[in-house]
């Protein structure tokens, strides 16, 4: 998963940008960066680390104009270089841009970009995007780009990129500084966008972006389309290949902030409705417990819902190290592990002697549930059961999220008889795929759950991204 953000129209886009990137931190923490337009000159800089280690005060002040693109990332895979930090840019034409998504379809796409002469250098998606749309904005004319021409390169990007990405870009468009932002035919990244008093425009994954500028959020991006927003002008909003939508729901699940605001309302709210849904499956199993106590920092509201349809009290019983970094989004399995031990204690009087339901978002790997568990057991309470407000990852995600092959995938492997025992807890209980797909009541994408990929992936595509997997979430 990553956060990108693009912004126009305002003093100074690298300020904007430092803060919008802060607020969408959680979003990839791996490596970050940021790049300017200045009468037409683009100024870029990124490094591994968090937005406050990579931006200095000096670094923001060299990063001059009033539009620019900003990105943190979160690698699928890889050791994570900084030459694969976003955004990119190309010099014919101008266009700089960053994403969030996977492309399943990178061997088509070089052989397309080799077959005219262009060769893809790095190991992120965002570049063979940027390179078919620049490419067919060449086709088009050489100078002098219009609307029309970036609805056509939108459109070129849709024909020939397959996967889930939300972008943004800026590129001169009718002889001035442009922000465009589309988003693939179903919308399985999210993204929005919206403007601030003074006729600035934002772009950006999540809401909460906007709202640490004051922006006011004007819609999502519309699936399958393309927004072109330039300093106190309307947005144009064209739609070229719209499908059925099918928003990501483990954004809801896991990855969103809470208060971000996405199509189907606050995220926040979702996962109230989830662990309301979850409290009353646990309920029907016929089990009993004393005390909730939500795993931190996601599953928080989802307990306090299943506290409240169960009639039980609700506890932290955990405190989470504030200062050390979101598990799941750790590249490799050694930080990961070491992120562990760092990162909760239990507090042992809220456990000792009760039975005790432990709320997860979710399980993936099994590596984090095992390890509460364990922490949970040291203090010796009555009983452990595992609630989880979303059904068990049996699938792997081709569309940004690291959930790459099955093998990885506990409840894949492991007979679900055998899971209590595999992740040392008393009982455990998943949400069905009919609480969630009834709780959201739309569609959408839940193939990590289900199995239903939305943009189906070839065999051939699925070996070459399990063989070879690259670009960022
Ligand atoms: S497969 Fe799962 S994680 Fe991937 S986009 Fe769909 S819902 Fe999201």
């Amino acid at each position: 998963m990553c956060g990108f953000v693009g912004i126009i129209g305002v003093e100074r886009a690298s300020a904007a940008l430092s803060m919008a990137l802060q607020a969408l931190q959680h979003r990839g923490q791996d490596a970050c960066g940021m790049g300017t337009v200045e009468k037409g000159r683009f100024h870029v800089h990124k490094d591994l680390g968090l937005v406050v280690n990579v931006f200095s005060d000096q670094t923001l002040a060299q990063l001059r104009g009033s539009a620019g693109i900003g990105h943190t990332r979160y690698p699928t895979v890889g050791a994570g270089v900084r030459e694969d930090a976003q955004p990119f840019y190309t010099r014919r034409p101008g266009v700089l841009m960053a994403h969030n998504g996977n492309v399943t379809n990178l061997d088509a796409l070089e052989t397309y970009l080799l077959s005219r002469g262009i060769h893809v250098q790095s190991q992120c998606d965002v570049e063979p995007i940027l390179l078919v749309f620049a490419e067919a904005l060449s086709d088009r004319r050489a100078t002098g780009h219009t609307a029309d021409d970036v609805v056509f390169a939108v459109r070129e990007v849709f024909r020939l990129v397959r996967g889930a990405y939300s972008c943004a870009a800026i590129l001169e468009v009718d002889g001035e500084e442009t922000l465009v932002a589309f988003r693939d035919p179903h919308g399985i990244r999210p993204g929005s966008y919206g403007t601030s008093e003074s006729g600035g425009w934002m772009a950006c994954s999540e809401s909460v972006a906007m709202d640490a500028l004051g922006f006011d959020r004007v819609a999502d991006l519309p699936v399958g389309s393309v927004v072109i927003m330039r300093p106190g002008q309307a947005a144009q909003v064209v739609s070229v290949q719209p499908e059925k939508p099918m928003p990501c729901v483990f954004e809801r699940i896991y990855f969103a902030r809470p208060d971000s605001l996405m199509e189907d309302g606050r995220v926040n709210a979702v996962r109230w409705a989830l662990g309301k849904r979850l409290g009353e499956e646990w309920a029907r199993r016929g089990l009993e417990a004393d005390v909730v106590v939500p795993v931190p920092d996601t599953s928080r509201t989802s307990a306090q819902a299943m506290a409240e349809v169960l009639g039980l009290p609700y506890r932290e019983g955990f405190i989470k190290n504030r200062y050390s970094g979101r598990t799941f989004i750790m590249p490799d399995a050694a930080s990961r592990q070491a992120a562990h031990r760092l990162k909760l204690n239990p507090i042992p009087e809220i456990f000792e002697g009760k039975r005790v339901i432990l709320v997860d978002d979710s399980v993936v790997r099994g590596t984090t549930v095992r390890r509460l568990a364990s922490l949970a057991r040291a203090t010796n309470p009555a009983a452990v059961h595992l609630a989880v407000y979303s059904p068990p990852v049996r699938h792997p995600c081709y569309y940004g999220i690291d959930m790459p092959s099955k093998k990885e995938l506990v409840a894949a492997k492991v007979p679900e008889n055998e899971w209590p025992e595999a992740f040392g807890v008393d009982s455990v209980t998943f949400l069905s795929l009919d609480g969630l797909r009834e709780t959201m009541g739309r569609p959408v994408c839940m193939a990590c759950f289900d199995g239903d990929y939305t943009v189906p992936v070839s065999t051939g595509e699925v070996a070459a991204i399990v063989a070879d997997r690259r670009g960022e979430g």
